[in-house]
């Protein structure tokens, strides 16, 4: 049963979703010349993205509400140095260089941090630890985050140029909040190669930085003319900046190769006990299918009883 706030939440975004139904059923000749339900679209729509929003915060909250009234407690910025494991079975982790006990472990941290720097090789045996060695990384990507004096409402939310591979996000068309009025709130993105770009920090690596943002805006401008002119701030991330603030080896998007034929780690491992709850595993990376693997393995714990 969800808690009331969340259930206010999700029946406003059902409200607005059955408005939207409702409107898409005059058919697209009569919506397009009617700028009132153009404009109830839109607000509609608004409505369901924030709602969506206001979900997912609601929803951390909780799940750490959950924990803790069920006397569990919840640490952040507590690195784990180690996964303990003892006769093949996970007896705790080590964060911060206090151990805590326990007989089980979920890891989401990717699988080659997971098996090679936390559990150890001389927990696993050779020809796993070759398996998880030789899994391929999938791409990462380079971002430019833009803050812009210019009303780009009508544009819509999410552009993508699929000639030229790059996607133009319009955040503050989604959630207003994220910009001033008349000004506007924007993200570049296209794949990169972590190995494309020298050591984070260095002279060489900015020069890299500067060049592709760019290159991307200059690219983006052809969509959205003037837009160079118009920035007011301006910041960009590299595969460089993903691996450090994520600790996803390579700054990968998706854990590993998203390729038909590539075979993820299972989510029972090993090491009894000790499981995978992340991209790293079935059914892959993107935010539903995490959330699909945190479920199987959080049904396969409690012994699939409802
Ligand atoms: C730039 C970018 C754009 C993306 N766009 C989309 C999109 O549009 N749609 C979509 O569906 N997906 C998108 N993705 C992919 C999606 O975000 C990921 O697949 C998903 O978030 C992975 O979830 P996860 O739980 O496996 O890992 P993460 O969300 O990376 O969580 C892993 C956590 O483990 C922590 N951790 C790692 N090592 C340790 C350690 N030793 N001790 C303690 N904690 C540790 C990390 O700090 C991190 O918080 C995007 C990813 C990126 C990088």
């Amino acid at each position: 049963m969800p808690a009331p706030g969340v259930k206010a939440r999700v029946d406003r975004f059902w409200r607005a979703i059955r408005r939207l139904k409702t409107i898409s059923e005059v058919g697209e000749e009569r919506f397009v010349d009617n700028e009132d339900l153009i404009d109830a679209a839109e607000r509609n729509l608004q409505v369901a993205v924030e709602a969506t929003i206001d979900v997912g915060e609601a929803l951390i909250a909780r799940a750490k509400n959950i924990i803790e009234n069920n006397g569990g407690k919840v640490l952040v910025s507590h690195r784990v140095e180690k996964i303990l494991v003892e006769n093949g079975r996970v007896t705790g982790v080590r964060a911060r260089g206090k151990v805590y006990r326990s007989p089980i472990v979920v890891a989401n941290a990717n699988a080659k941090t997971t098996f090679l720097e936390l559990v150890g090789e001389e927990n696993l045996d050779r020809e796993f630890v070759e398996y998880i060695r030789n899994l391929r990384m999938s791409p990462s990507a380079f971002m430019v985050f833009l803050g812009v004096d210019m009303d780009l409402s009508g544009y819509p939310s999410l552009i993508k140029n699929l000639d030229e591979g790059f996607g133009i996000i319009i955040n503050s068309n989604a959630d207003p909040s994220l910009a001033p009025k008349g000004m506007a709130s924007v993200t570049l993105i296209t794949l990169a190669n972590y190995y494309d770009f020298p050591e984070r920090g260095t002279r060489e690596y900015l020069e890299k930085k500067k060049e592709m943002a760019e290159a991307l805006i200059s690219k983006a401008e052809k969509v959205i003319p003037g837009l160079s002119k118009h920035i007011v701030a301006l910041d960009a991330a590299t595969p460089k900046t993903f691996e450090h603030y994520t600790l996803m080896p390579e700054g990968a998007i998706y854990a590993f190769d998203q390729s038909v034929g590539v075979k993820r780690p299972y989510f029972k491992t090993p090491v009894k006990g000790l499981y995978l709850a992340s991209a790293s595993t079935f059914p892959g990376g993107g935010i539903e299918a995490v959330v699909i693997s945190g479920i199987i393995c959080a049904n396969d714990i409690c012994g699939w009883k409802r």
